[in-house]
């Protein structure tokens, strides 16, 4: 999982064709709802693995409104947007670790049952998305970037259904804090990332203001 990963690739400054608009809206809708279903998921199940995940699912979901709403505003909106998801997903990170913490201070032992269900739910929704997109798929976009995107979706996916395995093997709530621990950190570089590029776009915007567009 990465932040840069799951951009959709549609050249600044042109329409976007409407049935790749539309493959957008579909992929914006899944991952946002699937945010949210991991979010209560991980909640509801004591799994702070999947809460983790969340992070990703927000992530793309920020891209996919990115490309659909902000791409035509020019550069200073598009940098002072990705430094706002940057800032959002850095935080939500820090509380996935704190959740992660909280849950092993408590000795929390996670629903491997509830895991495995939402796990694989989360693999269905990334392999359809980016099938969708590939399928559909406007301008620059490259079989590689899609690619990329959906196996690191997937390696995050299945490093779930191993923690729920982990769990249910072990009757202990450390598999699922282990992989929580691993993916929050991946999140907060990523969320790092995004932050630093977004900064350096808002430097240029602020020392070329006339050149920009
Ligand atoms: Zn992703």
């Amino acid at each position: 999982m990465s932040a840069h990963c799951c951009h959709a690739d549609t050249p600044t400054g042109k329409p976007i064709p409407p049935s790749y608009r539309r493959a957008l809206w579909i992929a914006l809708v899944v991952n946002f709802g699937m945010f949210l279903v991991e979010m209560i998921g991980g909640w509801g199940a004591g799994s702070a693995s999947l809460l983790a995940d969340a992070v990703d699912f927000f992530g793309d979901a920020a891209n996919y409104a990115l490309s659909l709403f902000v791409l035509s505003l020019g550069l200073a909106w598009r940098a002072r947007t990705a430094l706002l998801k940057g800032l959002s997903m850095g935080a939500y990170g820090l509380y996935v670790l704190v959740q992660a913490v909280w849950n092993g201070w408590h000795g929390v032992l996670p629903e491997a049952g509830t895991m495995t269900a939402i796990g694989a739910l989360a693999l269905i929704a990334n392999v359809s998305v980016a099938t969708l997109l590939y399928t559909y798929r406007g301008g620059d976009a490259n079989m590689r970037s899609v690619w990329l995107c959906s196996r690191n979706d997937a390696i995050g996916n299945l490093a779930i259904l191993l923690a729920a395995a982990g769990v249910f093997g072990t009757g202990s709530g450390w598999p699922d804090l282990l992989v929580a621990v691993v993916m929050a950190g991946l999140g907060l570089s990523a969320a790092q990332q995004v932050v630093r590029q977004a900064r350096a776009e808002l430097r240029e915007v602020a020392t070329q203001p006339l050149h920009s567009h």
